[in-house]
């Protein structure tokens, strides 16, 4: 298992560049915040990132606060969304074509 060490990952961040008022927009311009995620190659590191600090606010691994409140009261005895994403990913790995969306992304 990876640790949590966001100076690490951070570094390879889709958005490093990005405006950060695009992350933590509102509404509609959320959309287009999520769209950044889609390709970026620490997104399970961020998500769980997110989830496991219940960081409330902003786009995190391409899901809105609203998206992790969801996930979160969903899966109330989950203690670590790291070792659940790093393991989900690695299935994913294995069984998935190439392109497939994480399990994650479909449970919305
Ligand atoms: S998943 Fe999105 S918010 Fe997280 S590091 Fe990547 S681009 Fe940034």
């Amino acid at each position: 298992m990876v640790e949590d060490d966001q100076d690490t990952w951070g570094a390879r961040a889709l958005c490093r560049t990005a405006d950060p008022e695009e992350l933590f927009a509102e509404g509609a311009a959320q959309n287009r915040a999520k769209a950044i995620c889609t390709g970026c190659p620490v997104r399970t590191e961020c998500l769980a990132h997110a989830l496991d600090h219940r960081i409330e606010h902003g786009i995190w691994g391409g899901m809105t606060e609203r998206e992790r409140r969801s996930l979160l009261r969903r899966r109330p005895l989950v203690t670590s969304w790291r070792r659940l994403l790093e393991a989900a990913r690695s299935e994913h790995e294995q069984r998935a074509a190439p392109g497939d969306e994480p399990a994650w992304d479909a449970a919305g």
